[in-house]
């Protein structure tokens, strides 16, 4: 007979739980025989012990069992979705889902909402008019066999239990641990039922992993989860210690992607754009595909179109404009080597582009223009970012949270990086 207080002591005390464990535990807790301060002691033992390779598939497996599955099998082309781990800037799924539907996949992109510094996906497309993101399973096949791709809410039926999991590790300070991170992600997107799956693990002081090898024993233990339940799935380390573009915010950045798929992207944005277009198409077994040339043609930008109008949306439709704007200008005459990722997301977080609580509203028109990117040249005096916002007495938080973003070196211009360091497969 199993009951919790032995399975918490046992993993306490280093020991490891059988798979009919842990099956026991999610059907108890989802039962509510198992309290939420069991479930909640069983997470920090896991956080100092870890969970070992078979323990988190079925871990894993518990969590996507808990809930439904999307059947996709009505979607003739190939699925393939990415997933990030968030970062600053990062509008990337607005224009790689078109644009790898435009070369011949099924993209059934299932995202969040922003909490805290980093930007959400939903929150970015809801600056469009009339464009909705609430879809039911039936709609969201539909949009997808329409449009070649489609981007909305995860629906509450997929991996429930993680959604309690979570809301537990939020006020228990088991939220940074690497097991239960690589669970709660790779649970909700193999529920979604997608055949392959290009994960983008940020790296950087923007990203939630500050380290490369932190960033790179989550990428190695998603990827592993995800061939283990079969879903192909292979892994980009990307960089995120400055914005990714030039916007940061909601209407801003989906302004930003419309200029991309148009063709007059920023090259960083570009470049992890494209990384992850072919990681996706190889996955998806899509050859003889090229994504530049489908953005060169219009394809892509097309896809984009007949997308958001499959989901209610005006792609034609003026994007809300903020009020007021305020200029920061560079300090000295030299070379910009630094523009704080974490920075100039907390600045556009206060500024009302982002959420301190689930519930928040965020605004459409707030955020943060970067009018000059690590490597370029600045005259003292020369504008460097334009912060927006509906409300002007937000100005004065957003510049507190700049602090020491923008740097600054008289001599040499800084090295160009590379925004893709590393490229994983199980
Ligand atoms: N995103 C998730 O979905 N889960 C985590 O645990 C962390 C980030």
């Amino acid at each position: 007979m199993t009951d919790a207080v032995s399975l918490i002591q046992r993993k306490r005390d280093g020991g490891t739980l059988a798979d009919a464990e842990i099956r026991w535990l999610f059907t108890a807790y989802a039962a509510n025989e198992v309290a939420d301060e069991q479930m909640s002691a069983l997470l920090m033992a896991i956080f100092f012990q870890g969970l070992d390779q078979q323990e988190l598939r079925t871990w894993t497996a518990a969590m996507i069992d808990s809930g439904d599955r999307l059947d996709l099998s009505q979607v003739t082309r190939p699925t393939v979705d990415k997933h990030s781990t968030g970062g600053v800037g990062d509008k990337v799924s607005l224009i790689l889902a078109p644009l790898v539907a435009a070369c011949g996949a099924a993209v059934p992109q299932l995202s969040g909402r922003g909490l805290g510094h980093t930007g959400g996906t939903l929150d970015k497309l809801d600056a469009i008019p009339g464009f909705t993101s609430s879809l039911s399973p039936e709609q969201t096949i539909a949009v997808m066999r329409q449009a070649g791709a489609v981007i909305a809410a995860a629906g509450s039926g997929l991996a429930p239990a993680d959604r309690r999991l979570y809301a537990l590790r939020d006020v228990t300070g088991t939220v940074e641990s690497i097991p239960l991170i690589a669970s709660s992600i790779m649970s909700k997107k193999i529920a979604e039922g997608t055949e392959s799956l290009v994960l983008d693990v940020k790296v950087g002081t923007g990203a939630f992993m500050k380290s490369y090898d932190q960033a790179k024993q989550l990428a190695q233990t998603m990827v592993t989860l995800g061939r283990e339940h079969g879903v192909r799935t292979a892994a980009l380390l990307t960089r995120m210690d400055q914005p990714l573009g030039n916007a940061v915010g909601n209407a801003v950045e989906v302004e930003e992607s419309v200029q991309a798929l148009q063709g007059h992207g920023p090259e960083d944005l570009m470049r992890v754009t494209y990384a992850l277009a072919e990681q996706m198409l190889s996955l998806a077994g899509i050859r003889g595909e090229d994504p530049r040339e489908k953005i060169a043609s219009g394809q892509a930008y097309e896809a984009y179109r007949t997308m958001i109008r499959a989901q209610g949306g005006d792609p034609d439709a003026p994007l809300p404009k903020a009020p007021h704007t305020k200029v920061v200008t560079a300090a000295t005459t030299g070379w910009l080597a630094n523009l704080d990722a974490l920075k100039v997301g907390v600045a556009a977080w206060r500024l009302g582009a982002g959420r301190a609580r689930k519930e928040d509203p965020v605004s459409a028109a707030a955020g943060v223009m970067c009018l000059a990117k690590p490597g370029d040249r600045l005259e003292k005096g020369q504008p460097v970012l334009e912060l927006r916002a509906d409300d002007e007495r937000r100005f004065a938080g957003a510049e507190q949270a700049l602090g020491t973003a923008i740097v600054i070196q008289a001599d040499q211009p800084p090295p160009p990086p590379d925004p893709v360091i590393e490229r994983i497969e199980g």
